[in-house]
């Protein structure tokens, strides 16, 4: 049975449109995906229960911003909105206060670092990283990965020398989409030089390449992912673009066959390093094609995956793992499961 029979066999898929060109070149490069296991993450900074996965109900990977809700920037496909749901932690005293208190209270087991930016897209966390490492001092367990925006080798350096273990940062490809969606008069070459400038350091980095960018075209994805395998990055986290965060009439949502082109691009150019699919994508039918176009590529892991998830997996023959953490640090493995192959050619 071809993997596109198969598919239309999954209950949660009964209403799902997928591409027949797409699946078969998926399917062509089967041994690409199936050797390898892929990472269901469920990290706890929003609530989560799939109709296959649960959720693990402690608080213990939250994202902190240092800026709350405010953004030098305002870009167009965001304007501020993913700061919403961060926790406030405006000055350093804050932030150490509350991550020392949801150790005690809620077994935090790590955090992520992030906040707006200013109009040249950089985030002043010098005066966090004290915080950082003394935090890593009396809790040498705890993981802590910062969302970097630009930067260059000397403030790279510091955040590795204050014991971040994890580095995350936005790789832009096209000119037009830094300029137009960013509003931001700096070079594609910029972001280049800061995934340079931490990979000088021994923190792990993880790049982030947003499909559909430019108000939901396709346009410097595929550059993006040329500068992020120049790099011995940790993990490539590609997310697709969320439309409902943008004013409205300003994005499409991207074809699900656009972005499954672009998994199948990601996974050939960056064989050997972890691929990741990010927690940021359209929800509904929408995501459930997506995630299955993810597993059928050959992605490393899945954030939040939506259901069907696991039966798409399983019915390809992949084995996968359950972890509750950020998709791009792993912190815990509270559930292993693998499964034998149930697809018959
Ligand atoms: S994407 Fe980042 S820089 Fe742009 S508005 Fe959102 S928080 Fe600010």
């Amino acid at each position: 049975m071809s993997w596109l029979d198969a598919l239309s066999r999954i209950e949660d898929l009964e209403d799902a449109e997928f591409d027949a060109g797409l699946v078969t070149d998926f399917e062509r490069r089967s041994d690409v995906a199936i050797s390898r296991p892929i990472r269901f993450s469920t990290p706890t900074f929003k609530e989560y229960e799939s109709s296959e996965l649960e959720g693990c109900g402690k608080n213990s990977f939250p994202a902190f911003s240092i800026t709350a809700g405010e953004c030098g920037l305002n870009c167009d496909h965001c304007q501020k909105k993913i700061l919403e749901p961060m926790i406030p932690a405006t000055n350093p005293a804050m932030l150490d206060e509350k991550v020392r208190r949801l150790i005690e209270t809620e077994q935090l087991s790590g955090f992520l670092l992030s906040g707006g930016s200013n109009r040249k897209n950089e985030i002043s966390y010098g005066r966090y990283m004290p915080i950082v490492e003394g935090l890593k001092r009396d809790f040498p367990e705890l993981k802590i990965a910062v969302h970097t925006a630009l930067l260059d080798e000397r403030r790279a350096k510091e955040m590795e020398s204050a014991g971040v273990d994890n580095v995350m940062m936005d790789v832009i490809g096209a000119q037009e989409t830094i300029e137009q969606v960013y509003k931001l008069q700096r070079p594609v070459d910029d972001f280049e030089e800061t995934l340079a400038a931490l990979c000088t350091t021994s923190m792990q980095v993880t790049p982030h390449i947003v499909i559909g960018l430019h108000y939901g075209q396709i346009v410097g994805e595929e550059y993006a992912l040329d500068m992020v395998s120049r790099y011995d990055v940790n993990a490539l986290v590609l997310v697709v673009i969320m439309p409902f965060y943008a004013k409205p009439g300003t994005f499409v949502t991207p074809e699900t066959s656009d972005v499954g082109r672009i998994f199948l691009e990601a996974r050939e150019r960056i064989p050997d390093q972890q691929v990741l699919l990010g927690c940021a994508r359209p929800p509904g039918m929408h995501k459930r094609v997506t995630d299955a176009y993810a597993i059928m590529a050959g992605l490393d892991g899945i954030a939040f995956p939506a259901d069907g998830a696991v039966s798409v997996a399983h019915t390809i023959g992949r084995p996968f793992e359950q972890a509750h953490s950020c998709c791009s640090i792993k912190v815990g493995s509270d559930l292993k499961i693998r499964l034998q192959s149930s697809f018959a050619a």
